[in-house]
């Protein structure tokens, strides 16, 4: 069953899981109205890859020539980064700017321990990269919907795992182990999607000492496995079904649930670090990195809604030859190409990782554009609020817009320029409510690493020295250092005009 349809995915959540929403058990998350929100955006990612349309972009061969979703395939060329990225696009553009998410966040777990356990497995000697294949083969032949469980709980920001004081479960860690597998106890917070997958991947969150040897631990396990419990946020809707009200967050509900992992079991070969506390860091970053090339490729579609949103509004209010607005506008066009070139050239100066054929995004290119995106996010959203006025906060609901006795009062009073009707300017300061309510706002700084992650990984990972060497080439400071650039350059001006 190399791809499944739509149907085939549905149905295989209704399979025991323990899931939590709204103070009560879920007993089946396909007939749960809030989760088969989530469910319906995943079985979409289904939908486009049985579509024709989207075969050559969405499908390929797998090693033993079976159709299979291209996205599990290890990552080799610029090209590949490129495809994936043009995957994400696609889905973000049918699902409003959020992507169909079934195989979203998964992946860059896929593809970080599949470039970590070979950097592991070559130090160390261990054999992790072997069960990373195992489990590949297994998403190509199930075509499963993957998660990705990276956050820990952390308790006490400033101490480590090992050192935390009311209890030691803050981080995941292992509490027992065998011949067979390996015991786990822990939460991890905020995991997208978790709820309606038939995978989680499972890293860890930052860099360990070897103090923290047990907190180091990544391996993949299906969501309905014993001891794990899921507890779903609400979506932030007012009734389910109503598009009018809630255009995108009806439609769009990611369900980022607390997992509890109580003593659940992990066979050994489901395992891809087991204590190697040295690499733990390698799996935070490398994660960051490929899940930040991934988030700037959604976003980039996201703000297309937004921008697309602040420039009708200005046309529906007649304002959009006024020069305030039109620098807004600007901005906010510059806003969106930059936030999308930089996601590219994250791609087209992919990085290889050394004695093997993966490659994986620039990181510093890839850590930028997310921060580029998130750090300027709210000056986005003061522009569209600006423009779109005070009717986002205090617009009729679409019911009273239904109701026969309130419309011609609405229709009437709630208009725009000549022409433009009161429903379509209503529809689109729903949109502008959905766009810019706090989850988005929280999910914008946050998801995918909070801006401090991305500066981090800048500053670690920036050129200094070339920075440097330029600026000392031109104040003409000779101190003896060379850099491979700028030593080599010709004299300027040059000597012989002299
Ligand atoms: C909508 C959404 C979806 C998400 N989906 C997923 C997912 O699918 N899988 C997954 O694994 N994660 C997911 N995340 C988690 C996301 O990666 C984290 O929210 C992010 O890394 C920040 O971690 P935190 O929420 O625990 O915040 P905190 O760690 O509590 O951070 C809050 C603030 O404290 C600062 N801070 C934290 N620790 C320190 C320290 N030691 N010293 C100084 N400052 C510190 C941070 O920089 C930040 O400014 C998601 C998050 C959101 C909002």
């Amino acid at each position: 069953m190399a791809l499944r349809t739509a149907k085939q995915y549905i149905r295989s959540l209704s399979d025991g899981r323990v899931v939590y929403l709204s103070g009560k058990r879920v007993e089946d998350v396909t007939k749960n109205p809030y989760l088969r929100i989530a469910v319906d955006l995943c079985a979409m990612d289904y939908t486009l890859i049985n579509d024709p349309r989207y075969r050559s972009l969405m499908v390929e061969n797998d090693s033993e020539g079976e159709p299979s979703s291209f996205v599990f395939m290890p990552e080799r060329s610029a090209e590949d980064l490129l495809r994936r990225r043009e995957i994400i696009q696609l889905g973000a553009r049918v699902a409003y700017g959020k992507g169909t998410p079934a195989k979203f966040t998964g992946i860059d777990g896929l593809n970080t321990v599949t470039v970590v356990c070979r950097r592991m497995d070559k130090k160390l000697g261990t054999s992790y990269s072997g069960h990373v294949e195992d489990f590949r083969r297994h998403l190509q032949k199930s075509d499963a919907a993957v998660a990705l469980a990276m956050t820990d709980v952390k308790g006490d920001r400033s101490l480590r795992p090992s050192q935390q004081q009311t209890h030691k479960d803050y981080y995941l860690r292992i509490v027992d182990e065998g011949s067979d597998g390996i015991v786990v106890r822990g939460a991890k917070a905020h995991i997208s999607l978790a709820a309606v997958a038939n995978e989680m991947i499972v890293l860890p969150t930052r860099a360990m000492r070897e103090d923290d040897k047990d907190y180091a631990v990544a391996f993949a396990i299906p969501p309905n496995t014993k001891g794990i419990t899921m507890i779903c946020p609400e979506p932030d809707i007012k009734e389910v079904g109503d598009f009018f009200e809630n255009p995108i967050c009806a439609s769009v509900y990611v369900s980022d649930c607390l997992v509890v992992f109580d003593d659940v079991f992990i066979p050994h070969e489901r395992i891809f670090m087991k204590g190697e506390w040295q690499f733990s860091g390698d799996m935070a970053y490398t994660f960051g990195n490929f899940h930040r090339l991934s988030a700037d490729a959604y976003k980039s579609i996201e703000l297309e809604f937004l921008v697309g949103a602040a420039a009708l509004m200005a046309e529906y209010n007649g304002l959009e030859k006024a020069p305030h607005i039109q620098d807004k506008l600007t901005w906010l066009a510059m806003y969106v190409e930059g936030t999308e070139v930089l996601g590219r050239a994250a791609c087209e100066h992919c990085v290889g990782e050394p004695g093997t054929d993966l490659v994986y995004p620039h990181p510093i290119y890839s850590n930028i554009s997310k921060f580029f995106f998130a750090d300027n996010y709210h000056q986005a959203v003061k522009y569209l609020q600006d423009i779109a006025g005070g009717i986002v906060a205090t617009a009729p609901s679409s019911k009273d817009f239904l109701n026969p006795e309130t419309r011609p009062l609405i229709e009437k009073y709630l208009g725009g320029k000549d022409g433009i009707p009161a429903e379509h300017r209503l529809r689109l300061v729903k949109l502008i409510k959905d766009l810019t309510s706090s989850y988005e706002g929280v999910l914008t700084l946050h998801a995918e690493g909070s801006l401090a992650a991305q500066r981090l990984s800048i500053h670690a990972l920036a050129d200094f020295d070339r920075y440097k060497a330029a600026a000392k080439r031109a104040a003409r400071i000779q101190d003896g250092t060379e850099h491979p650039i700028y030593s080599q350059l010709p004299d300027f001006p040059p000597r012989t005009l002299a």
